[in-house]
């Protein structure tokens, strides 16, 4: 077919919505699509309030040069912002091209299908109504065993007359979601579980930025426990953007804990100095929010009553996003965005080798301020927060 090519449409999801600010949202989505297509020798534009990629174009060149459109539809998808994308052929304005296509591709096909067309240019004819007739009667008569069925198709033959005529069959579901970067930074607890690195993909999602922290057990823990984080927190950076990775000694205040406190009360305590030590961290890294994997009631420390007490150290907002998740449900987004298989790998984190053999569910806020009382709160706090280490 000549001068065809394939073109990526990209269609973005709430931004739509941003009245005056929108203008800052389409920039920030548009400058990050290229970055993402620029190395598949690929640019991207805004025209007629969509976004395209497609091979660079040259003078002289019919813009026929080979790239891998569906290799980086695959990139783009994964982008937040995106709601989805069609691999579509790119036609001149012209009805004969158009044509000329659809025949060949009713002759490659099978099963019912419609002809579905939208013209932004209202000079182009024939219409809408009359591009579907016409051009699905030459598909019929192009192929005799294809059947018409407008309701529920096989197959949809989508026609968009824009600044050029773009054809396509099939949409790609995008990650959804805000552009990177457009609300500000929350800082992740981070651990080596199935929960974090989730929580912190959801939150990213929504146009936040994300630092991370991971307090380390060592030497109860090992270095593996340390590089499966490193490498969690590289399968979320494909996604959520750059992610500063920083560890936190977290060996005196667990053994200051176990020292000096009931048991039983152990694994609230060491959450609410996971929460005091981020905090410090977030608010070096400009980051106004910590956000947390945890789920209500899946263990004994995410009970209400020890949800309660670890925010009662927060001075800042904590955002769990899997609050109201199963852990099936958790475990299934997990493997939807790479990090399952990592979080599996069996190293212990630092909760479990200090794990209570009978945790208090119902923890009292004054009982559990009273057990601090014999630790050096301040003094740990600040040791951990000194202690902190940039891993990524
Ligand atoms: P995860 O799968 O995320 O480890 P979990 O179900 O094991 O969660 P907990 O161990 O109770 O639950 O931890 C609750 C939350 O506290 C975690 O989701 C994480 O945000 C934070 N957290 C726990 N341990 C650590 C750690 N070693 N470093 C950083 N954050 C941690
Ligand atoms: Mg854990």
């Amino acid at each position: 077919m000549p001068n065809a090519r394939e073109t990526l449409l990209i269609r973005y999801g709430e931004i739509y919505l941003k009245g005056q600010n929108r203008p800052f949202f389409m920039n920030k989505m548009l400058g990050q699509v290229r970055e993402a297509v620029r190395p598949f020798g690929a640019e991207a534009w805004l025209s007629d309030g969509h976004i395209y990629a497609g091979p660079k174009r040259r003078e002289g060149d019919g813009g026929t040069a080979a790239w891998d459109a569906r290799a980086c539809a695959e990139r783009v998808k994964r982008m937040f912002g995106i709601h989805s994308l069609s691999v579509a052929t790119e036609l001149p304005k012209d009805f004969e091209a158009l044509a000329g296509f659809a025949r060949e591709t009713a002759r490659a096909r099978s099963g019912s299908f419609k002809v579905r067309a939208r013209r932004s240019d209202k000079r182009f004819q024939p219409d809408s109504q009359g591009i579907n007739r016409e051009i699905g009667r030459m598909m019929l008569e192009a192929n005799p065993s294809l059947r018409v069925d407008v309701n529920s198709p096989d197959w949809t033959f989508y026609v968009e007359v824009r600044d050029n005529m773009y054809v396509y069959i099939d949409s790609i579901k995008g990650a959804g979601g805000m552009p990177r970067g457009t609300n500000g930074k929350a800082c992740l607890l981070l651990s080596g579980g199935i929960d974090s690195p989730v929580a912190g993909y959801m939150v990213a999602k929504r146009g936040v930025s994300l630092c991370a922290v991971y307090f380390d057990g060592f030497p109860y823990t090992s270095e593996r426990a340390r590089e499966k984080v490193v490498s969690l927190a590289r399968i979320l950076v494909e996604s959520c953007g750059p992610i500063r990775l920083f560890s936190a000694p977290f060996t005196p205040v667990q053994e200051a804990i176990r020292g000096g406190c009931p048991e039983a009360l152990t694994t609230v305590l060491m959450r609410r100095f996971m929460v005091r030590i981020a905090q410090r961290v977030a608010r070096r890294e400009d980051a106004d929010a910590l956000v947390t994997g945890e789920s209500v009631g899946q263990v004994a420390s995410q009970t209400m009553a020890a949800l309660v007490c670890t925010d009662n150290v927060a001075s800042m907002p904590v955002f769990r996003p899997l609050i109201g998740m199963d852990k099936i449900e958790i475990i299934q987004k997990a493997e939807e965005i790479g990090t399952y298989g990592t979080s599996i790998l069996p190293y212990e984190d630092c909760c479990s080798v200090f794990t209570p053999k009978h945790p208090a569910t119902r923890p009292g806020l004054r009982v559990v301020e009273e057990a601090e009382r014999g630790l050096d709160v301040e003094a740990l706090v600040e040791a951990g927060f000194r202690g902190i280490e940039r891993l990524l």
